[in-house]
């Protein structure tokens, strides 16, 4: 008999994680691998959030904090809510988990009973399916087509709606497609939703501030008849470059908040008292740089874009968020490029072409791959060359 439990073989490793680690290895053996595939911002944490912390240090905030987050904390969140989503909460519909992923596996954990449903629209941040099969729940996958740009229609949400679905997922802008939803196109969702009464939705706003072309972010929770069954999950990872300090927060029903905290007072206790410090600035602090970081990012976008749409058998969405593009690259799947599915694809070019991206599969779609292009201008522009040529070479 194993000693690994079932619920754990029902799930796999992040395979994002994986083509980072391989990219890794593959570079300290001396090869000059490009990686294409981390998720995370290549800028620096902002000096004043740096310093906040150096304080909090000195000042002796290095004890446990409240379970879900510190008061000053707490405050800085709510204020963030209406300050930027036009959104009241009290201090108690706020919990704070290390990293937004901590917050969602403990809302997962907290709300799903065996056989739930959860309706995850694909394209799909890889960790969702397996977090909700991990809490014995059932990801509903919705395949969504590229001629809607990856988003969930309201035909095919009401379509997947059963009566075992417990939540709906909305990631906007998307990872992997960096595609965002217009207030229009969440209205459309939303009716949907407001007939559909016991739904609850989960909306991940981890990339609210990376966005370009005047994109309007818009929040589901907006909608004032689904505030109350929506939980909002963000964080302070990708707007301000803080990755390592792993600092998570969700706003939504005091119920589900106090669950969720039961859970994290069972699991990690608090989130770094110095990460939540530091936090703190991020929130209540200068904010011109998240607008400076987007236009650099949105420069990237641009060359990325245009350089893959170059590409014969590629083909490319200008997405308007985030920092990733989900290219096609069916066009390149045949006979004669003896490539059949995307997995064939993403390998091939690590193996000839030393540049590491991930396969669409791995988010639920088949035919594409994702970029990150979080990385320098330099990286990017070899990058590109190398997946040409490569794509040159097949055919
Ligand atoms: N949600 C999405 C869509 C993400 O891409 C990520 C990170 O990659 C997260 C949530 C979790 O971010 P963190 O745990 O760093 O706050």
């Amino acid at each position: 008999m194993s000693i690994i439990s079932d619920s754990l073989k029902r799930i796999k490793p992040s395979p994002t994680i994986a083509v980072t680690q391989k990219a890794r290895e593959l570079r300290a053996a001396g090869k000059d691998v490009i990686g294409l595939g981390a998720g995370e911002p290549d800028f620096d944490t902002p000096d004043n959030i740096k310093d906040a912390a150096i304080q909090a240090i000195r000042d002796g905030e290095t004890k446990y904090t409240v379970v879900d987050g510190t008061p000053a904390l707490k405050k800085a969140i709510v204020r963030k809510f209406k300050r930027e989503n036009n959104l009241d909460y009290s201090e108690d519909q706020i919990t704070v988990g290390t990293g937004g992923k901590q917050v969602l596996y403990n809302a997962f954990m907290a709300t799903l009973n065996k056989g739930d449903e959860v309706i995850i629209p694909a394209p799909y941040w890889v960790s969702y399916p397996d977090m909700v099969l991990l809490a014995g729940g059932k990801p509903k996958i919705v395949k969504c087509d590229e001629k809607d740009g990856f988003k969930l229609t309201a035909k095919k949400l009401q379509k997947a709606i059963s009566k075992k679905t417990k939540w709906l997922i909305l990631n906007s802008p998307s990872n992997p497609t960096g595609v965002g939803y217009s207030k229009d196109e969440i209205e459309d969702l939303a009716k949907v939703l407001i007939k559909n009464k016991k739904i609850h939705i989960l909306s991940d706003d981890i990339y609210e501030h990376i966005k370009y072309d005047n994109f309007n972010f818009f929040t589901i929770a907006q909608i004032s008849k689904l505030k109350d069954r929506t939980l909002t999950m963000n964080g302070v990872s990708k707007s301000y470059a803080m990755t390592g300090w792993r600092i998570g927060y969700a706003a939504g029903p005091k119920d589900i908040i106090k669950a969720i905290g039961k859970i994290q007072s069972q699991s990690t206790s608090n989130p770094s008292s110095i990460s939540q410090a530091a936090a703190v600035e991020a929130l209540n602090g200068i904010q011109d740089y998240i607008q400076e970081r987007s236009d650099a990012f949105k420069e990237r976008r641009d060359f990325v874009v245009k350089s893959l749409n170059s590409i014969e058998g590629i083909s490319c969405l200008t997405p308007n968020g985030a920092f990733y593009v989900f290219p096609s690259c069916k066009g390149l799947l045949n006979k004669k490029t003896k490539l059949k599915t995307d997995t064939d694809f993403v390998q091939k070019l690590l193996e000839k072409s030393n540049v590491a991206v991930v396969q669409g599969s791995a988010f639920g779609l088949n035919g594409y791959f994702r970029i990150s292009y979080a990385t320098s201008m330099q990286n990017l522009q070899k990058a590109m060359d190398r997946i040409k040529s490569f794509c040159e070479s097949l055919l």
